[in-house]
């Protein structure tokens, strides 16, 4: 994949000398604090503080302050149109952003039981239908950004071996290159969760921190985890996998081969199953539990109330390797609010937590379903060295949604 010359209008205005350098530097590193802007750059922190005033008085940089100390210059752009695809076992999911118009394009793809879910061909098909729906031209793409619900192996970029049956369709799929060369246009491929943790960090629940952890318990449990205010993957992308936590070394198999992982608890599949052991089928998804015990259903409430106690036992023990500013709780577990925290806020690992990091914080994400999408978004603008401080409105909310079935 190469990178397009820039028709786009995102950069690459014919700037010179050290404007140049420093827009260079922002756009192959993404956001930069100042003092790594002059690092990148050998330009004295004057000239730097002198370019980053001038860029910001032309409205192409903003600057974000990560804590007390130090803060991150970010370009933004009015300029542009990105496609964000989020790729889940039982469903495809992408939206267009139009820069340009400042509007948002969806269409949604549920798989039914047994298929085999998105294949790479389909992604691409979605892109160039969704382009077409806005009115505009595959070269008119600034870049496009997947979530798999995955790892992602650092450095191959394939789906990790252990979770290819998830998506049996991407094995062996370098899945940014082999988009990006069909494409023809820079493609980020990333972690569902990552990119949730991106979105969340950016504008959401960990906004301001420098060291987030942010989960996401739906139909399965991923993580991503934020420090010093950029993604940490660590080696094979295996870093906030906290879903593969053990919590019970005895305890139900899980799919990436070990036992008793976090996953086998909270994930939508063992809640159905307990349910259903204890008093036949009462609910055929995770969102119908939460319906239920909204409703009074004490079985449901129960379910939920345990997966809150197992979030936070792994809560606590991730959070003594990483000590995170702010847990935030995204997907269905989270939005069922109180019915999980209840749970999760009576264990005893998070009561003995609050002893020793009286100061952490756990809570809801803000972004709600639309974070992978978002996050993809905030991933392409890293890539392309740009950002947007603020999430504007437009970019929140669909123009045009539409819903295939397979
Ligand atoms: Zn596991």
């Amino acid at each position: 994949m190469g990178r397009r010359q820039d028709t786009s209008g995102w950069g690459g205005n014919g700037r010179s000398g050290s404007v140049a350098r420093v827009l260079e530097a922002l756009r192959s590193d993404g956001p930069s604090s100042q003092a790594a802007l002059a690092r990148r750059t050998r330009l004295s922190p004057a000239t730097i503080n002198n370019i980053v005033k001038q860029l910001r008085a032309e409205g192409a940089a903003e600057i974000r302050p990560v804590n007390g100390r130090e803060s991150v210059v970010s370009l933004v752009s009015s300029r542009g149109v990105v496609v964000s695809v989020q790729v889940n076992v039982t469903s495809l999911h992408a939206a267009l952003f139009d820069f340009v118009h400042r509007a948002r394009y969806d269409v949604t793809i549920p798989f039914s039981p047994g298929h085999e879910g998105g294949s790479p061909a389909r992604v691409i098909e979605v892109v160039r239908s969704l382009v077409a729906e806005a009115g505009l031209e595959t070269g008119d793409l600034t870049g496009v950004a997947v979530g798999m619900q995955a790892p992602i192996a650092r450095p191959t970029g394939v789906v990790t071996s252990w979770a290819r049956l998830q998506l049996p369709r991407w094995k062996d799929v370098v899945v940014a290159d082999h988009l990006g060369a069909e494409l023809g246009v820079p493609v980020v491929a990333d972690n569902d969760a990552n990119l949730a943790a991106l979105a969340e960090w950016t504008w959401g629940a960990g906004q301001g921190t420098d060291t987030f952890l942010y989960v996401l318990s739906s139909e399965q449990v991923g993580g991503g985890l934020v420090l010093g205010g950029r993604i940490h993957r660590g080696g094979d992308g295996l870093a906030g996998e906290i879903g593969h936590a053990v919590l019970e070394p005895g305890g139900p198999v899980c799919f990436c081969g070990n036992r008793g992982c976090l996953t086998t608890f909270v994930a939508e599949r063992p809640i159905l199953a307990t349910l259903e052991a204890a008093a036949g089928a009462r609910a055929s998804s995770l969102a119908d539990v939460i319906a239920a015990a909204r409703g009074g259903d004490p079985a449901c409430a129960r379910v939920l109330f345990e997966a809150g106690r197992h979030l936070g036992r792994a809560f606590a023990n991730a959070a003594k390797l990483v000590a995170p500013s702010v847990i935030a709780v995204g997907g269905l577990l989270g939005e069922a609010g109180e019915l999980v925290f209840d749970g999760l806020n009576s264990s005893v690992e998070i009561s003995n937590l609050r002893t020793v990091a009286p100061t952490l914080s756990v809570q809801l994400a803000r972004l709600g379903a639309d974070a992978t999408l978002l996050g993809g978004l905030a991933a392409m603008m890293d890539h392309l060295g740009q950002g947007l401080s603020v999430l504007p409105e437009w970019a929140k909310t669909t123009s045009a949604a539409r819903s295939f079935s397979n």
